[in-house]
């Protein structure tokens, strides 16, 4: 009897040991294919700007130098490109961080009508030059502080905000809302922009998803502004969610936790 059960266990020990190695095989295959997409994607995308800037400097030495306003114009547009490389490597520096875990939040209670109020004071010129109008509607009833990492929900707001300018119409609103929600603030940043085809909602988190590729890389985006802001809210044991009407506009909403 004893060696039967000794024998019982071994093959339970075999099971499981074989199903731990099964998991594990899956995981790494998963983690590699990963890989394989974040380096295509990367690649992918430091590919156009790279090329635009060859063209430009082809250009310009090919007798273009000698001309004041090929000169100019080609320069500003290589400065464009330059400044496209700079946002992919500074987002993927911040969504590499973010996947991997290392994100630290720094918690604090904060005054959030302070924070929104910098990250639109930050884009007034923009905002001005371009007669676009952002709103920031407060009730009365809304609490002012949240407990949250302060750094992380600036970019969570700016990414949005920016983003509600970028896919917003010509002289198009930003309103920016706050509300009490049970015990949550909730957050809106909505737009009467170009929208998003309901098809596309679900991938909108996605990073390197894009609706319209050729106007996010006019716009300057990298395509990782929203899988940034998903991961901060995941982080902060959080949720966000979009809603969006083609033609008409986009709405995101974010909780955060209330503090007295
Ligand atoms: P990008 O750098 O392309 O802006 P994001 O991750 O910030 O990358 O957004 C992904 C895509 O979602 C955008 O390319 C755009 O197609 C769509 N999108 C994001 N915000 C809005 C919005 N407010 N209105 C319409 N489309 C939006």
């Amino acid at each position: 009897v004893k060696t039967l059960d000794a024998l019982e266990k071994a093959e339970k020990d075999v099971k499981e040991w074989s199903e731990t190695r099964g998991s594990l095989v899956s995981q790494l295959k998963k983690q590699e294919k990963y890989r394989k997409e974040f380096i295509g994607n990367v690649s992918h995308e430091l590919k156009t700007p790279i090329f635009n800037i060859q063209g430009y400097i082809l250009t310009l030495l090919d007798g273009g130098l000698e001309d004041k306003t090929i000169n100019r114009a080609y320069l500003e547009r290589t400065e464009k490109s330059i400044n496209r490389m700079i946002t992919i490597v500074k987002d993927l520096e911040v969504i590499s961080k973010l996947e991997s875990g290392e994100l630290k939040l720094i918690m604090e209670r904060f005054n959030i009508i302070d924070l929104i109020n910098e990250v639109i004071e930050m884009h007034e010129m923009r905002v001005q030059k371009n007669g676009i109008q952002i709103f920031f509607e407060k009730s009365n009833a809304a609490p002012k502080f949240v407990y949250a990492d302060k750094k992380e929900i600036f970019q969570v707001l700016n990414n949005l905000i920016v983003n509600s300018i970028k896919y917003g119409r010509e002289k198009g609103t930003t309103v920016i809302e706050i509300m009490k929600m049970d015990n949550k603030m909730l957050i809106e940043v909505r737009d009467n922009g170009i929208g998003i085809e309901t098809d596309n909602l679900p991938r909108i988190f996605e990073r390197f998803f894009r609706v319209d590729k050729s106007r996010s890389r006019n716009m300057g985006g990298s395509g990782l502004g929203l899988a940034i802001v998903k991961h901060i809210i995941d982080a902060h044991n959080q949720n966000i969610n979009v809603s969006s009407t083609y033609g008409e506009g986009t709405s995101f909403t974010f909780t955060l936790e209330q503090s007295k």
